[in-house]
């Protein structure tokens, strides 16, 4: 099947899935007055594949039908600023608010199946074998897929990873017929309701003797035995004017319990096997997904830094604090933009073929980020002031009486018409201020690990020859 249309994504999400919104269990996702307007968000983003071919679309090599360039297993330079530019196509339609669209797991796969031999080593040949005829079915059927990575939290003085004996954390409990049967849970399936399969992968490795943890595979959502329980709804009721970003991009974030779930043979990558579990994602697995997260925290950047300058001026406000603040949240988009350009110069080749940019300016960015954007919200707070409140709805524009004292009362400074100076300031609010950028704030903390840990990890993968050059010249300096 070539490039799904929005409408076709949307009948593929009215199937059978067991996801819970409050206390109640969704039967039709995509006509939910909490989970709709996403849903209908996402359909854009099929649609937009449709209206821009030319930078979204891409033969499949094999059967020649027109399939989205983030499936593209990069074997070139070209082949990254190719991916680069979809990337950063689908991120401008959210501005960068959804993370998870399905071109994120897409690069994730293609990653993977470019890096066939790490996942065949550690005697993984056939879990391998299987991944790669998976990525040709998830390209070749525009599948959208959410993707739990993370074991639920339960007592943090235990460690990251679950020891052997943890009841919590997912695990295979034994062969089937079939394939396997595996229990337990997962954090946080991002894009779950919106999803027409389900990724398990590995993360943090595990310890000794937990070799049962060690497994990874791909399910559809309606899957038996396997649970969504989604966190409470950012999205606001469908109106454009009232609720430009959160009315269609709370794209959900969910729980996920393998209550006595089996997998099948043919979709089981990692089967016990502890050694593979901690090695397949050592090598090209940052690099290669960070280009899409990176390039979207780069349009989201740019676009708030588009929006401080529009909110100044709709007030003018020229004084020079606020000219300060936005010029602090430029610096930000520029050290991202630029540290994207330097990470693409730098683009590397993995054994086997792959291609990915340079891990490094994409990890400073990824330990930096968590840091910066929760400032962002906060200047876009302090600019907007009472402004973001005394932004009246569409239904009070359209009230005959309403309207002509707004207008009245409510303009822009230097004639800008009371409509417009509104629609700025619920747009600042709906990006920086209301629950779905409360959400967002807290995916961008999160969504790779926190800031914490990656800074900590850094040394893992630096060379650090450039700077013990540097120090060694005084420490081994003749003293004399
Ligand atoms: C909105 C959102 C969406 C997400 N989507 C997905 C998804 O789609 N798929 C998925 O698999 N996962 C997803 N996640 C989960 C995400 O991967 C984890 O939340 C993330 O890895 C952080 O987990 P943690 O609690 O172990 O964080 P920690 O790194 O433990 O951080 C929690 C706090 O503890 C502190 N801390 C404690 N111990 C340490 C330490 N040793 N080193 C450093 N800091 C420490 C940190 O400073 C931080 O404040 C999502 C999370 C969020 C919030």
């Amino acid at each position: 099947m070539p490039a799904r249309t929005g409408k076709q994504f949307l009948e593929g999400l009215r199937g059978p899935r067991e996801i819970w919104v409050d206390g109640e269990r969704v039967t039709d996702v995509v006509d939910h007055p909490l989970l709709g307007g996403a849903a209908r968000g996402l359909a854009a983003v099929y649609d937009l594949h449709h209206a821009h071919p030319d930078v979204l679309l891409m033969p499949d090599e094999e059967t020649g039908e027109p399939i989205p360039v983030s499936h593209m297993i990069p074997r070139s330079r070209a082949d990254l600023a190719k991916r680069g530019a979809a990337l950063r196509k689908v991120a401008e339609y959210s501005v960068g608010l959804m993370g998870r669209t399905p071109d994120y797991m897409n690069v994730t796969y293609a990653g993977f199946a470019g890096s066939r031999d790490a996942w065949a080593a550690q005697g993984n040949e056939a879990g391998a074998e299987r991944l790669v005829a998976y990525q040709k079915f998830l390209r070749r059927n525009d599948i959208s897929l959410t993707h739990t990575i993370v074991q639920p939290t339960v007592d943090k003085a235990t460690g990251d990873a679950p020891g052997p004996g943890n009841p919590h954390a997912l695990r295979k409990v034994e062969d089937t017929a079939n394939g396997i049967l595996v229990r337990g849970a997962r954090v946080l399936a991002t894009l779950a309701p919106f999803a027409d399969e389900l990724a398990v992968y590995p993360a943090s490795p595990l310890p000794a003797g937990s070799d049962a943890y060690a497994v990874s595979f791909c399910i559809p959502m309606g899957t038996p035995g396997l649970k969504f329980l989604c966190r409470d709804s950012t999205s606001s009721r469908w109106n454009l004017f009232d609720h430009p970003l959160s009315s269609r991009f709370d794209e959900q974030d969910a729980f996920v319990i393998f209550d006595d779930v089996e997998v099948p043979r043919d979709r089981v990558f990692i089967d016990a096997n502890l050694a593979s579990y901690n090695s397949v994602m050592t090598t090209s697995w940052p690099p290669n997904v960070q280009q899409q997260t990176m390039i979207r925290a780069s349009v989201k950047l740019d676009f708030a830094w588009g929006l401080a300058l529009r909110m100044a001026a709709s007030i003018n406000a020229a004084d020079p604090e606020t000219m300060r603040m936005i010029g602090e949240i430029w610096t930000y988009a520029e050290f991202t933009r630029a540290a994207v350009v330097a990470a693409e110069a730098e683009a590397t080749e993995w054994p086997g073929g792959l291609w990915t940019l340079n891990r490094s300016p994409l990890h400073a960015l990824r330990a930096t980020l968590p840091l910066w954007f929760p400032r962002v919200n906060e200047i876009l707070k302090l600019i907007g002031s009472h402004n973001v409140f005394a932004a009246p709805t569409a239904a009070q524009l359209a009230d005959k009486d309403l309207r002509p004292l707004i207008d009245r009362y409510l303009p822009g400074a230097k004639g800008m018409p009371a409509e417009e100076r509104i629609r700025i300031f619920r747009l600042a609010w709906d990006f920086a201020g209301g629950a779905l950028a409360s959400r967002n704030e807290q995916y961008e903390r999160f969504y790779l690990a926190s800031s914490p840990r990656n800074l900590a990890r850094h040394l893992a993968f630096t060379d650090r020859a450039r700077a013990d050059r540097l120090v060694d010249r005084f420490l081994k300096e003749p003293l004399d």
